[in-house]
């Protein structure tokens, strides 16, 4: 049945050719029961390893039912082990972790038995080995004799033609020896039983043949009862079905998982070390993407991602009413009625040639912040708030006791009438700096009135917003306004280049005025009551500086107020939670308000440059999960070196490359599961604040949706997977004899 011609075995470790057997020529058939002696070193293992496919061999030729295995595949060899070959051990090779019903179990699981026929057999097998007390006892528990006994069960589960024992009594006491001796003898009616041995005395009243080898060489090969039958044909038993199936896959695989505790408490760390190391990744090249998306726009000051501007759908003015209404929203942290303000950068200058540009706030916000002076009592002090930084303080310092006027950003005009003294100053705290920061509202400087000052400030603001359009003798004119208090209301005085447009009289005429916008469009009329020139300028008003007021319609403040108090047409929601803003979005249109995220009106510095950015953070992305995969395999290949016994000893047993790997790879995905369910818990926790008091934690995850958690899950899924297969190559690197010697 087995047929060996001329074939060596040679070992080349470093260069040095070593010769586990050469030239040997054998014929074994079923029913004979072969003891190999010979003395350590003389190429019985190799022979009986050659034997049973463990290992390769260089020369020769060896005939399986007469058929060549020189040029089987890997896929072969592993397929007439699995038929063929039952491997008995010295060291037992059992799975120490398993029970002893297990041990037997896995050799039919392999074989992909189904499970309704597993469990009679298994009771069965073990009841004839004698060790039916013993069946839910670990392996690693046993005496030596039971040890091999369970080995013994192991191959008789297998049910193949060949049982091949490698010094099975090597490790046991005399009597349990003899027992194990009598036990193979007893199961090797219809089978062909090799067993190594050196001490042939233990064996002599069973064996039909003996075979001595001595420095690699048969030398003897001696009949001693019963006569060799050739049977050229013995046919396996067919595996019953190809392979392990995928529901014991499964089971096996979460049986190793949770088998030795402290293994996969160890490997349960280095997952939730890699779900960790994902996260934290994951949400700081998100956390760095969202800041570059925001970019710019020309009409918003602030862009903070927090702000939605909103506006009636039917364009009317906002009422008390509606505002209560957007403040019920749950995400609505705050409403500005008036976002003017938000979006006006103020200019504070004089002629000392220095300035601060800033944005305006109200005064009572920072009352607290105060170092030096005191508070506004009117609409013509103020405060200034700085960051903490040298330059700003100082000018802060310089501006200090100084009158300047407060003048728009982009069209210098005046956002209040008269100067504006300092009357203080004070310092924001690092906590309002980092808040204004994150939000976008980061300004050096606060311009910080009472509320009668930014009213005026609002007036002005408007105006620069909105088209104010002269009309005077079927001409359009546009002019600045200027305000008197001597002025009465209703009346104006207009210089002398409008009323040369007329060829009439132009005190006591009418001069209509309109004022429009997105929102508003409205008309008013004045009675003329002066026209002015260089000449009866100071006489008019009691001011000198006709060249700056030369252009400009003079009017009551009271008339200017009533042209620029409109209510609002426009105003803003901050949200409380950024990641849902659509969603606020969303309410607010259903309410009735049109909504612009201010992170959806943003203009980019340029595609390419956002792209090339993208693309810079991604591949820092790749680069530290690249880098995190590499450590935790590092890592995990140390704790599972652990298991290489664990599947050496599978793969003796039958188990194919395949089968192996998908053990792995099932407890590697049970662990990261596993894993990513905690890390999960502990971001659910943050979020939901049960665990308070981690800001770092709580902004890196304020980025976290379920999608991103989804993304998450699948780059850890697959990085997993990745370390299953990398292992399971290495472990492939050796054949199942050598990994095997390796680690016992
Ligand atoms: P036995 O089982 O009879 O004691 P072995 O078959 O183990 O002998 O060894 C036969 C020869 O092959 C010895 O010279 C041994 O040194 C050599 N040998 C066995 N295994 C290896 C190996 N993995 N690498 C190199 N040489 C080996
Ligand atoms: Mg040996």
């Amino acid at each position: 049945m087995l047929k060996l011609e001329k074939v060596s075995k040679y070992y080349s470790a470093g260069g040095v050719v070593a010769t586990g057997f050469s030239k040997v020529n054998l014929e074994l058939n079923i029913g004979e029961f072969v003891a190999i002696t010979g003395e350590s070193g003389s190429g019985k293992s190799t022979l009986l390893n050659v034997i049973s496919g463990l290992d390769s061999y260089e020369e020769g030729e060896m005939y399986v039912n007469g058929m060549a295995t020189s040029g089987f595949t890997r896929n072969e060899l592993e397929e007439y082990r699995k038929k063929y070959i039952g491997n008995i051990f010295q060291t037992f090779n059992l799975i120490n972790s398993y029970t002893v019903y297990q041990n037997v179990e896995l050799v039919l699981l392999l074989s992909g038995a189904n499970k309704s026929e597993i469990a009679p057999k298994v009771h069965e097998i073990i009841e004839k080995v004698g060790l039916k007390e013993y069946e839910s006892t670990k392996a690693s528990k046993l005496s030596g004799g039971q040890k091999q006994r369970v080995a013994i069960a192991r191959a008789l589960a297998k049910e193949t033609p060949v049982i091949v024992a490698d010094e099975p009594t090597g490790n046991l006491d005399t009597k349990s020896a003899a027992e194990i001796v009598e036990l193979l003898h007893e199961l090797s009616k219809d089978k062909l039983i090799v067993i190594v041995t050196h001490n042939y005395e233990q064996v002599e009243q069973y064996v039909t043949r003996k075979i001595t080898m001595h420095d690699g060489k048969v030398v003897e090969d001696k009949q001693i009862r019963g006569e060799a039958v050739c049977t050229d044909t013995i046919e396996p038993k067919e595996a019953m079905s190809e392979s392990l199936s995928i529901g014991n896959t499964l089971r096996l695989g979460v049986r190793n998982t949770f088998n030795i505790p402290a293994k996969f408490i160890l490997m349960l760390i280095v997952f939730v070390f890699l779900c960790g190391g994902t996260v934290a990744a994951y949400t700081s090249v998100m956390n760095e993407e969202s800041y570059m998306d925001s970019g710019y726009n020309e009409y918003f000051r602030n862009t903070s991602p927090e702000r939605i501007v909103i506006k009636r759908q039917d364009k009317q003015v906002f009422k008390i009413a509606d505002y209560d209404k957007i403040a019920s929203i749950e995400n609505v942290d705050r409403v500005i009625k008036d976002d003017l303000i938000l979006d006006t950068t103020a200019y504070f200058s004089n002629d000392d040639s220095y300035w601060l540009s800033g944005s305006l706030e109200d005064a009572a916000l920072f009352e607290n912040q105060l170092e030096e002076g005191r508070m506004p009592k009117n609409n013509h002090e103020m405060i200034l708030v700085v960051c903490d930084e040298s330059y700003a303080i100082d000018s802060a310092k310089t501006a200090y006791k100084k009158k300047s006027y407060l003048t728009n950003d982009y069209t210098g005009e005046r956002l209040i009438d008269k100067k504006v003294k300092v009357v203080g100053y004070g310092i924001l705290t690092e906590e309002q700096q980092e808040l204004m920061q994150k939000n976008m509202h980061y300004m050096d400087v606060y311009f910080c009135l009472n509320k009668k000052g930014l009213n005026e400030v609002r007036y002005s603001a408007l105006q620069g917003r909105s088209k104010t359009v002269f009309k005077y003798a079927g001409k359009e004119i546009t002019s600045p306004i200027k305000t008197y208090s001597f002025i009465p209301e209703g009346h104006v005085y207009i210089n002398e280049e409008i009323d040369a447009l007329s060829d009439q009289w132009a005190i006591g005429q009418t001069l209509k005025v309109n004022t429009s916008s997105t929102y508003f469009d409205d008309t008013y009329s004045f009675t003329i009551d002066a026209v002015y020139s260089a000449n009866n300028y100071n006489y008019l008003t009691g001011a000198t500086s006709y060249e700056d007021d030369s252009g400009y319609v003079f009017m009551n403040p009271e008339d200017f107020k009533k042209m620029y108090t409109k209510g609002n047409y426009q105003s803003s929601v901050m949200v409380k939670d950024k990641t849902i803003i659509d969603d606020t979005k969303a309410q607010l249109e259903e309410m009735g308000y049109s909504a612009l995220c201010m992170k959806d009106a943003m203009f980019n510095e340029g595609e390419e440059y956002a792209m090339m950015e993208k693309a810079f953070l991604t591949l820092v992305l790749v680069g530290i999960l690249t880098a995190l995969f590499f450590v935790t395999y590092f890592i995990l290949k140390l704790i599972l070196k652990s298991r290489n016994v664990f599947f050496s000893t599978i793969r003796m047993l039958g188990g194919t490359k395949k089968n192996c790997a998908d053990l792995i790879r099932v407890e590697v995905i049970m662990v990261a599961n596993i894993a990513f369910l905690i890390c999960a818990g502990v971001i659910s926790l943050v979020h939901f604040g049960v665990i308070e008091n981690i800001s770092y934690l709580n902004q890196l995850i304020s980025y976290l949706d379920l999608k991103s958690m989804a993304v998450i899950y699948v780059l850890v899924i697959i990085m997993s997977l990745l370390q299953a297969v990398r292992y399971a190559k290495s472990l492939f690197k050796k054949t199942a004899m050598n990994a095997y010697k390796e680690e016992v």
